[in-house]
């Protein structure tokens, strides 16, 4: 099989983010009823098929009027003297009146009804004082008014919403609630959105047993299966757990065969470095194409990928925070691409640090487990420091070790730092997942970077913040 790389030189987290998104495609499209498509992505173009809404209507409960009327009261409206007018009717949401509103008439109106012919004001209840309510007639014979209204308050124009025809929604965007409700106002009962990518999860490890197992010597349960299952969800797949394998090649293309008939995307875990009985590489070696094994990064330089048929397969470490850090870094951008979503990058919070960091690897990118905060003694109100993660960075170490795809970037600034600090976790070994799941952020130090001081100023990717929202 074909090595398009030198996949025994380690690459780089931008190159192999790039190469990870050049080797998805965007999975094909489904249609799904409205009600099941809160948080999908759009694969259509979604216009309005009428005005929304269809006709002029009010906006308050009032009294529909013609303003002409108020114009030529003489005197002017005033408390003293009261523009008085009959009333002809009601009408609320959901009927239509029939008549014209001629001069001298007040219609009584409810929120969404029609505006009737004729009207082109509507005057609030509140502003207004109504007369000759009785029991025949609790609606009151007239009304009286007390100012001059602004020519066509409270009055919804038809079309407002949207004009038959006008794109409201494109492919790619995210079924928002309000994009649900636009979806419905236009009429459609089913829509058009990627499919979430089916994502086989294979842990690795002859040391690994069933979580409903109390391990014995020299094992551990297998928690990877789990995070990364959750991560996938997160990311928008559908998870599928599949049973974990030893540590022999044999388990490992016998795995790997199957599973490649089965989904879009293969994510394993454990195996991945070059121990002995590490045997994701010579796996993918035999059955596809490899395009790299090492990742400048830490924690987890042991990030694998490759191709089978047309599947990704991504060898993911096994050190649960190793794991973890290689799925939000490159696995999780490329989920995300073939499932239609366009932003791939986190926000990225500029933030000052609370510590030292003395330990950083010579030549690796470092992806530190940490807690970012707003400072509240007032300094820090406002979102000053949270931009999207793109290399327009402002100070030393904030720049281009924003994590994401490459291809997705545009560049929308970096924050200032003012108003947020940042606080790695103690332990950073990748072994621990408490560590990460107390953190908000993987704070990043360029790979060739001297240790950091407490006060020195660093970027955050916001793993509590969804990619493309600032
Ligand atoms: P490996 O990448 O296979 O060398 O594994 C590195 C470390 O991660 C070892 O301590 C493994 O026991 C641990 N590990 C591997 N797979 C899992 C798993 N599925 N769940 C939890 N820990 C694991
Ligand atoms: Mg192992």
């Amino acid at each position: 099989m074909s090595e398009r790389y030198c996949n025994d030189s380690i690459i780089g987290v931008e190159d192999a983010q790039e190469l990870l998104l050049a080797h998805v495609s965007l999975l094909d499209a489904e249609k799904v009823a409205l009600g099941a498509s809160f948080g999908r992505i759009l694969a259509q173009e979604v216009r309005s098929d009428i005005d929304i809404s269809p006709f002029d209507n009010s906006a308050m409960d009032g009294f529909a009027v013609c303003h002409a009327d108020f114009v030529a009261a003489r005197p002017a409206p005033s408390r003293e003297h009261p523009l008085e007018l009959p009333i002809i009717g009601r009408l609320g949401a959901g009927s239509v009146f029939d008549g014209e509103l001629t001069g001298g008439q007040a219609l009584r109106i409810m929120t969404g009804a029609p505006l009737p012919r004729g009207a082109d004001t509507v005057v609030k209840i509140e502003e207004t004082e109504v007369i000759g309510e009785s029991d025949e007639c609790p609606e009151g014979t007239n009304v009286r008014f007390f100012t001059i209204p602004v020519l066509g308050e409270h009055v919804r124009p038809r079309g407002e919403e949207a004009r038959k025809g006008e794109v409201l929604l494109h492919a790619g965007d995210r079924i928002s609630p309000a994009a649900a409700g636009l979806l419905a106002s236009t009429g459609n009962a089913e829509v058009l959105v990627y499919r979430r990518a089916r994502v086989g999860i294979i842990s690795s490890g002859s040391e690994l047993v069933a979580i409903s197992e109390i391990p014995g010597p020299g094992q551990i349960r297998n928690s990877n299966s789990y995070s990364l299952a959750a991560q996938v969800a997160e990311a928008g797949g559908e998870p599928v757990i599949l049973p974990a394998i030893t540590d022999t090649r044999e388990a490992f293309i016998g795995a790997l065969q199957a599973a490649v008939a089965q989904f879009d995307f293969i994510i394993t875990s454990g195996g991945a470095a070059e121990g002995d009985f590490d045997f994701v590489t010579p796996a993918i070696r035999e059955l596809g194409e490899l395009f790299y094994n090492k990742v400048n990064m830490k924690p987890g330089k042991a990030q694998t990928f490759g191709i089978i048929g047309s599947v990704p397969i991504f060898g993911l470490p096994g050190n649960p925070a190793a794991a973890a850090v290689g799925f939000e870094v490159l696995v999780r951008p490329a989920l995300r691409r073939m499932q239609g979503m366009r932003a791939l990058k986190r926000p990225v919070t500029r933030a000052v640090l609370t510590t030292d960091i003395k330990k950083v690897p010579e030549t690796r990118r470092f992806y530190l487990r940490a807690r970012v905060e707003r400072v509240t003694d007032g300094a820090g109100e406002g979102a000053a420091g949270v931009g999207a993660a793109a290399g327009t960075a402002a100070g030393a170490n904030a720049g281009a070790a924003a994590g994401g795809g490459a291809a997705s970037a545009s560049a929308a600034g970096v924050g200032t730092a003012a108003g947020y600090r940042v606080t790695p976790a103690p332990n950073q070994s990748s072994a621990l997942l408490g560590a990460l799941n107390n953190a908000n952020c993987l704070l990043v130090v360029p790979e060739g970077l001297k240790p950091l001081a407490a006060g020195d100023t660093v970027a955050c990717l916001r793993l509590d913040m969804e990619e493309g929202v600032v």
